[in-house]
């Protein structure tokens, strides 16, 4: 059943593990999200972008998986995954999604910290739980490149307490080695930082560009007050990876495109459960 995050996320802190937040582009993608959680009895985050706003038909897709969510005896919350603006963030409250990330890590704090607060008083007024985030998690080749920008974005801890008391969010999404996409070397996670975050905030934390960041390294950051990890490129990656494999092989002259479609969902679904064992979440629905 649909549930606020913030519910799943306090059980998730108290037990000491994450919940997998899978950004879902589709309903055949949500479909095999939602079925590995249910196989496994896991709670489990369904994640919009709101850059995939464009490439679907966002409200008929929150509608259609918060109907296929409460079908099912697991929490479920969806979320607006990056929202960039007020008029996302509101967007996504009035399409029925129960939790909301407001991400404006990349304006000036203050500039951050007042319109993470404004969003904090709409969605708590209506039940709906937000993330904020601080630091700078970065993206793809920056972490080969330039590994300077990733030390300079990590989150700070007296900045996080400050943040976190000003704007009341209910999970912190912070920057302590992890980037999106894909890593061109070894990431190093800072499970120091991430103490020092979780002591001075108290609040679940969320780790975003989980992908592919190694899965010694992402159940063990549970251990260390992550509660979210956030997944995305792994199984896109799969689900390319099966098509380039039907067509190399001459499969598809058999297949019809709802069976592609149906081999996408099935990639999802594997690469969820996969990385809902690594979270230690199996079991805890
Ligand atoms: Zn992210």
């Amino acid at each position: 059943m649909l549930q606020p995050m913030r519910d799943l996320l306090q059980r998730a802190k108290a037990g000491r593990y994450a919940v997998g937040s899978f950004d879902v582009p589709n309903l055949e993608t949500a479909h095999g999200v939602l079925s590995a959680a249910h196989e496994l009895r896991s709670p489990v985050i369904l994640a919009i972008p709101e850059s995939f706003f464009t490439l679907t038909g966002f409200e008929p897709l929150v509608q259609a998986i918060s109907f296929m969510a409460n079908q099912l005896p697991i929490p479920v919350a969806t979320l607006l995954d990056h929202g960039k603006s007020r008029d996302s963030v509101v967007r996504a409250i009035r399409a029925g999604m129960t939790s909301v990330m407001f991400d404006g890590s990349a304006l000036p704090e203050d500039e951050n910290t007042r319109l993470t607060r404004e969003i904090v008083d709409i969605a708590h007024a209506v039940g709906v739980s937000v993330e904020g985030e601080i630091g700078v998690v970065g993206r793809g080749a920056v972490y080969h490149e330039r590994p300077e920008l990733v030390q300079q974005g990590l989150t700070d801890p007296r900045d996080a307490l400050v943040f976190v008391e000003a704007t009341g969010v209910d999970a912190l999404a912070v920057a302590v080695g992890t980037i999106h996409g894909h890593y061109t070397s070894e990431p190093t996670i800072h499970y120091d930082l991430l103490d020092r975050i979780a002591s001075a905030t108290g609040l679940p934390l969320v780790l975003h560009g989980g992908s592919s960041t190694g899965d010694h390294r992402l159940a063990k950051s549970t251990a260390h007050g992550v509660c979210k990890v956030n997944i995305y490129t792994d199984m896109s990656t799969a689900a390319m990876k099966r098509l380039e494999d039907i067509f190399a092989t001459g499969h598809h002259h058999e297949m019809r495109a709802n069976d592609l479609l149906g081999e996408v969902k099935l990639a999802f679904q594997k690469t969820a459960a996969h990385y809902i064992h690594v979270f230690g979440s199996a079991g805890q629905a």
